[in-house]
């Protein structure tokens, strides 16, 4: 989709800190870690938000679910780690293109602010 960063990521028409891609999803490094391991996964496809999301997105959706544990050891969070996902305005969702936060290598706390 025209004017959406993380298309342009997913096309590499811009760079990003890539840790894992496939024909379906990629992740890289968020620009602004909120954690010692900070990334994004995002569906290459466009989809506004985790509200847009339709039925023919079940697959993709179970793939990104599945995809998180291999994630997670490529980055060494054997210890645990966050998966967040914000959502329209009251959940703080400044990229409109879904993307799931997976933080580690820190205490978590909660509840979040
Ligand atoms: P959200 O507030 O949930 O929409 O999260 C958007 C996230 O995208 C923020 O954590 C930003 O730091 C991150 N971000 C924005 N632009 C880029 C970029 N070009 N590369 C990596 N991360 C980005
Ligand atoms: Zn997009």
């Amino acid at each position: 989709m025209a004017d959406c960063i993380f298309c342009a990521i997913a096309n590499k028409e811009i760079p990003s800190n890539v840790v894992y891609e496939d024909d379906k999803i990629i992740c890289f490094k968020d620009l602004e870690p909120q954690a010692p391991v900070h990334v994004l996964i995002i569906p290459k496809k466009h989809i506004a938000s985790l509200d847009d999301v339709c039925e023919e997105d079940a697959e993709l959706l179970a793939h990104i679910m599945l995809k998180v544990k291999e994630i997670a050891k490529i980055l060494e969070l054997e210890n645990g780690y966050r998966l967040v996902n914000n959502c329209g305005e009251d959940g703080f969702q400044t990229v409109k293109h879904l993307h799931f936060h997976l933080l580690g290598k820190r205490k978590m706390t909660w509840p979040p602010g």
